[in-house]
């Protein structure tokens, strides 16, 4: 083995793609050059009074007045672990819900922690059905928690939320739900809806960078934390442990916070809070209509029932006879705009459409249209060619935006 390293190893500068796919997203400049600061002590008062605005700034992000908010150092699927670990003990019985592939892990998850997943199954595409969740509940009274994925990214569903914590209430279970892909894309409200641990990602349709995992615990769920018998098998994860550095008091060492990347969160979540949330929310509906528009033109059809559709994650079933793959293949390479792919089942069956957070613009939108018609035309499909652009842009006229609405460009 060397000890050095080949000549050719330089600096590396990725390519600027238009990302529309499961994730990350685009990034604002605002939020880039947030993460450029210097970083300071983790202990730092001046940094202690940033941690403190991040865990209001996700208060308003998750509707919620929960203490326990903050972001955890890890993507998403640490703030998963972080919840399963935390409630479920050896021998505990909980409900998971899966019709895509996020819903899998958290079965992995439940048996990991020494529990027993009780699996309620809805096929990939579909929504969570309620009724399904309540005849498990009804087979296994002593069930201690329900977990349910919000927005399944594998597949642009959306399960009710809502309704699935009130059956979860009724049967004395606490709630773990993903809200991955649906914070700040469609509503999330925490308190309303009676939520007890919910998770998101940093990287979807908060447009921040990659590997944080903003979280929010219920007084419910840290009750049940202290009440354990067991130690949580995590050192990392153990919230009691936590909430030395993220709690109110008494700020201790637990881990080197990742600074730079706690900027970066800060500032995505000012913009989030300048934007507004309902403005989030209709400029994701706005984009997601003038897409579908183009997309249906196309003659793409969706996976998902209109209702259940997420606006931010747009699964459409391939065109016959085109060679899937050489489309994505070309979009990226030629046109450096990166889509989706179908996964697990629905592997070659769709593409996955993204529009997260900063990617979802106008721009992108009409971009990704006129690009895959001009594939697909080269491809041999027979399609009426500028008709998708034109589509989509008449659904933009047909709802134009507020005045005040738009991203500013710079701080
Ligand atoms: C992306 C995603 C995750 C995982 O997040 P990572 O940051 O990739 O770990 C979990 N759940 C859902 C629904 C997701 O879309």
């Amino acid at each position: 083995m060397s000890t050095e390293t080949s000549s050719n190893v330089g600096s590396f500068y990725p390519p600027q793609r238009t990302l529309m796919g499961p994730g990350p997203s685009e990034i604002h400049p605002r939020v880039f050059s947030a993460m450029g600061r210097p970083t300071i002590g983790y202990l730092d008062p001046v940094f202690v009074e940033m941690m403190e605005e991040l865990k209001e700034l996700l208060r308003y992000a998750f509707q919620t007045k929960n203490a326990l908010t903050f972001p955890v150092s890890g993507p998403g699927s640490v703030g998963m672990e972080m919840c399963f670990v935390n409630m479920v003990s050896p021998g505990d019985k909980v409900i998971v819900c899966r019709n895509g592939v996020f819903g899998g892990r958290m079965i992995e998850n439940v048996e990991r922690c020494g529990g027993t997943a009780i699996v309620v199954d809805d096929p990939m595409g579909k929504p969570v059905d309620p009724e399904k969740v309540r005849e498990a509940f009804k087979t296994n009274p002593d069930v201690k928690v329900l977990a349910f994925v919000h927005a399944e990214t594998s597949t642009g569903v959306r399960s009710d939320a809502k309704t699935l914590a009130e059956i979860a209430k009724e049967f004395g279970a606490l709630t773990i739900v993903d809200t991955v892909t649906s914070l700040a894309g469609v509503p999330v409200l925490v308190d309303e809806w009676g939520l007890d641990a919910v998770y998101s990602g940093s990287q979807k349709c908060l447009s921040c960078t990659p590997g944080l995992s903003p979280i929010t615990f219920s007084d419910r769920v840290v009750e049940l934390v202290k009440a354990r018998k067991h130690k949580v098998q995590s050192w990392f994860m153990d919230l009691n442990l936590l909430l030395g550095y993220w709690g109110e008091t008494n700020r201790t060492y637990h881990h080197t916070a990742p600074t730079n990347a706690l900027y970066s969160l800060h500032e995505a979540l000012i913009m989030l809070r300048d934007e507004g949330l309902e403005a989030s929310w209709a400029r994701h509906q706005r984009n997601h209509k003038a897409l579908k528009a183009g997309l249906e033109t196309l003659g793409l059809s969706y996976l998902v029932e209109e209702q259940y559709r997420l606006p931010q994650m747009n699964a459409v079933y391939v065109m016959p006879g085109i060679d899937e793959k050489e489309v994505r293949r070309r979009l990226l390479v030629e046109m450096n705009i990166e889509i989706g792919a179908g996964l697990g089942a629905l592997a070659g069956k769709i593409w996955r459409f993204g529009i997260m957070g900063y990617s979802c613009k106008m721009e992108n939108v009409m971009l990704c249209l006129c690009a895959l018609e001009s594939v697909f035309d080269n491809m041999g499909a027979k399609i009426d060619l500028g008709a998708a652009e034109a589509a989509a842009y008449h659904a933009y006229a047909a709802h134009p935006i507020g005045p005040g609405k738009t991203i500013k460009a710079a701080a």
